[in-house]
């Protein structure tokens, strides 16, 4: 069944599944030893699903510390009422390092230069900054070289404001686990951190895995895995499909706007993409559009759920709005649709469903843009 609801200003918003949160969550805690930590990652307002509120859910269901992206979406947590150590997964400018110290966020570090500065102003406030280490072992995105390592510790250690709480790397391949790249990644890691440990330097926690790598290669948990995608009920990889059950976590929803018969030849929407082929389709409209994470290229080749069935969306979808069609065959007759009738852009209807995976294929693009995409001006409902 569609549970009713959604918010009074606006027919169309993100539904939010608390208990499918909660289960999932749950789930890769359970793949953990006892001293092993699980990381939540929040970035992008939660990939699309509010970061403040997973939060609760997630650290009730056993998180030990949040990630973000920025500087921002620390303070939104902590402001939130978020009193979990919370990761920052990029080196920020060193602009930002009096919000990090207020706010208690730990940085990644990759910089001398930020690393030095972060331990200065740390020392005026009579704080010590925790940060984590990133190291570079394939991806090419961020950290030190991981040949490099003893002498980036061996340049800023001498500082008494800065403390490393962590040391990390972050996986290009992890989908495939067995291939030389994701192992080549693996024994990159091992050597920094041993090389570390045997010049003296303490590595506090040391964590690698996302999603897939912690389902796929259980080996490579170390003290702390960092799981996104998963906590949000969608799958990584098709490898990941058969080896754990999630719950998807987020729906979209909306409410027919109006319903009309256009005369047979009427063309739909910006530049008449669609013509109305008879008199008897009737045409309503939903009030989500590009700007709602509904992407334009879906325009003419997505469906609609409606009373447990497919319809198909019709006509450009404009910025705030969009089509669908209800055309009646004789084989299946379809109930006409009302003003205030619930449509579902993502998840189930009965029987029927329409999967992030599903609109991420349409789009070319994989289910995490699809999350993110939707949290961007929808409201969002927890239920
Ligand atoms: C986004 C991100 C993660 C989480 O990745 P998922 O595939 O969503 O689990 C982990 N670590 C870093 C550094 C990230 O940027």
């Amino acid at each position: 069944m569609v549970p009713a609801g959604g918010p009074a200003t606006r027919w169309a918003w993100v539904e939010i599944d608390r208990g499918a949160m909660l289960r999932n969550t749950r789930a890769f805690k359970k793949m953990l030893k006892p001293r092993q930590r699980l990381c939540c990652v929040l970035k992008a307002d939660a990939y699309g699903h509010g970061a403040v509120e997973s939060s609760k859910i997630m650290r009730s269901a056993g998180a030990d510390m949040f990630a973000v992206a920025t500087v921002a979406e620390g303070i939104e947590l902590r402001r939130g009422g978020c009193s979990a150590p919370v990761l920052v997964l990029g080196e920020p400018p060193c602009d930002a390092i009096p919000e990090l110290l207020e706010n208690d966020l730990m940085p990644a570090v990759y910089t001398s230069e930020f690393a030095l500065a972060f331990g200065e102003c740390a020392v005026q406030v009579d704080k010590v900054g925790k940060y984590h280490l990133a190291i570079e072992t394939g991806m090419n995105r961020i950290g030190v070289h991981y040949t490099k390592v003893v002498s980036f510790r061996r340049g800023i250690e001498f500082h008494r404001g800065i403390q490393c709480d962590g040391v990390f790397t972050h996986f290009a391949t992890a989908d495939d686990p067995c291939g030389w790249d994701y192992k080549l990644q693996c024994t990159r890691f091992d050597e920094a951190v041993q090389a570390m440990r045997d010049a003296g330097f303490e590595c506090g926690i040391v964590h690698c895995d996302n999603t897939p790598a912690s389902i796929l290669d259980p080996e490579s948990h170390h003290d702390m895995i960092r799981v996104g995608i998963g906590l949000y009920g969608l799958q990584p990889a098709d490898a990941t499909r058969e080896r754990i059950r999630l719950d998807p976590v987020m729906s979209v929803r909306a409410r027919v706007m109006r319903v009309a018969y256009p005369s047979m030849g009427e063309g739909v929407g910006y530049g008449f993409t669609y013509r109305v082929p008879r008199a008897t389709v009737q045409i309503c409209t939903l009030p989500i559009g590009y700007a709602d994470g509904l992407a334009r290229t879906l325009s003419n080749r997505m469906d609609v759920l409606y009373r447990g069935g497919r319809i198909r969306q019709v006509g450009n979808i404009c910025m705030d709005q969009t089509m669908v069609a209800i055309q009646q065959t004789p084989a299946e007759p379809i109930p006409e649709a009302e003003y205030g009738d619930l449509m579902t852009i993502v998840g189930r209807d009965g029987d029927a469903e329409v999967s992030m995976d599903e609109m991420a294929r349409l789009r070319n693009t994989i289910n995490y843009e699809v999350a993110c995409d939707f949290g961007m001006r929808l409201e969002k409902i927890y239920i």
